[in-house]
């Protein structure tokens, strides 16, 4: 396989799929956090210093395979040329004859921003337009028509360009046009972008080579959603810190007083089973062993502290409280290698976030000494963010469901295309 450092791209038009998928503000549209569009800089200037052309094609939103004003990509264009300095065309259909006659002119140093490829039901390669109250037999007649118009649309993406680069890895647990199918076009000139590359080192370093003790630290709210990486990882870490509210799942199977606490009653057999492999592999299991416990699912709740196992009826437990933050940020403080995903609680409401940004804190203190961090997901993230911490993190991942199907173990769809 080879690298885009190998690739020349003189004279080269480079198809790449981005991710730019971002937020917009709902009233003027401007991008309200460009972290995608900073993430895919690199990738492009290196095909333009190198001398090539670059045709930049993403999705925006879920307008589920109609044009719609609101997921149009033009409103970012202004912040891509900031970006990246050079001057951006956009072409408001990417399927249209405009599109293939911009392409077959450009010339090297020149950037093209195709319009929303989910404008097109053929990206994702779902039949939107049935309604509802279609039968399984439309539905499956709709899809296999819908695949094969996927071809052409895939076919027709591919004829823009002489090399595909795929840097979109929030996106690359999915077999989309753009992301996957498109790369077969191109056998002998396809790679990954350097955000996927980078991705792609620090979920490796983490679960082929990490420096000992290890620790992943999994909170969010149900274990049913984490059941795949904490097995996987059970073979791989030294430490399990788990928080959150998939925390009392555990503590109920236990035999502990949950209250009216998150709970996934069903679960509460596989929460036991769990805890006796990690401890048949060695794998020290930390859960809290306090909380800070409300009297409604609110950001004004009374609030009190108890024993993680001596919820109160009619509490529920929001957050981790002081003892558990201590627990927790001493071996974190210990590890050299750290993988967090997951908030501590409901780091949404002020009240509750205590725990969450002093995870954050803990892992960004071990960091800055010489430990390896990979932080993922949507909310930890966003954690890291609020409490600026990301330049104290090793890596902070673009891509959530991307990155926990990768450390699950599973083969991805955009990475297999390239990778093969
Ligand atoms: P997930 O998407 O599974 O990572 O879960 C993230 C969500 O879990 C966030 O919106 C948190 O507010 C929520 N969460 C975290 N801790 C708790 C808790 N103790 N009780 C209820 N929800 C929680």
């Amino acid at each position: 396989m080879q690298t885009i450092d190998q690739y020349n791209f003189k004279g080269k038009r480079a198809i790449i799929r981005v991710d730019f998928n971002v937020p917009l503000d709902k009233q003027t549209f401007v991008v309200t956090d460009d972290t995608r569009i900073r993430g895919a800089v690199p990738t492009i200037k290196k095909v333009l210093n190198d001398g090539g052309s670059v045709i930049l094609m993403s999705h925006l939103g879920r307008p589920d395979g109609k044009a719609q004003e609101k997921y149009s990509l033009k409103h970012i264009v202004s912040t891509v040329e900031k970006h990246i300095g050079v001057p951006v065309k956009f072409v408001g259909d990417c399927m249209g004859e405009e599109a293939k006659q911009v392409c077959a002119s450009l010339q090297p140093g020149q950037v093209v921003l195709l319009e929303n490829l989910r404008f097109y039901e053929e990206e994702e390669g779902k039949p939107y337009h049935l309604g509802e109250n279609a039968t399984e037999e439309e539905k499956k007649a709709a899809k296999a028509q819908v695949k094969e118009k996927q071809k052409a649309f895939v076919k027709q993406l591919a004829s823009y360009a002489d090399c595909y680069i795929n840097d979109a890895f929030g996106t690359a647990h999915r077999a989309h046009a753009s992301t996957a199918l498109i790369a077969e076009y191109f056998p002998n000139d396809k790679m990954f972008g350097y955000l996927i590359e980078n991705e792609l080192k620090a979920m490796d370093k983490v679960l082929h080579q990490p420096e000992r003790p290890f620790t992943a630290i999994m909170g969010g709210a149900k274990v049913s959603d984490k059941i795949l990486i904490i097995e996987n990882l059970l073979s791989r870490v030294d430490n399990l810190i788990i928080g959150g509210g998939m925390t009392y799942t555990f503590i109920k199977a236990q035999g502990g007083k949950i209250g009216k606490s998150l709970c996934e009653d069903d679960k509460l057999e596989l929460a036991l089973e769990l805890l006796k492999k990690a401890k048949e592999k060695g794998v020290k299991v930390y859960l809290p062993v306090d909380a800070v416990n409300a009297d409604a699912f609110d950001a004004n709740a009374n609030t009190q502290i108890t024993k993680i196992d001596q919820t109160p009826d009619g509490w529920m437990g929001l957050d981790i409280a002081e003892e558990s933050i201590k627990i927790f940020s001493e071996v974190i403080a210990q590890s050299k290698t750290i993988l967090w995903n997951g908030p501590m609680g409901v780091f949404e409401m002020e009240k509750f976030s205590k725990g969450t940004s002093a995870i954050a804190k803990a892992i960004a203190d071990a960091t800055t000494k010489g430990a390896f961090s990979l932080v993922g997901g949507g909310d930890s993230v966003a954690a890291v963010n609020k409490n600026k911490l990301a330049d104290k993190i090793s890596y902070v991942s673009t891509g959530g469901g991307a990155m926990l199907e990768y450390l699950e173990g599973k083969e991805l769809p955009g990475i297999k295309a390239i990778r093969g």
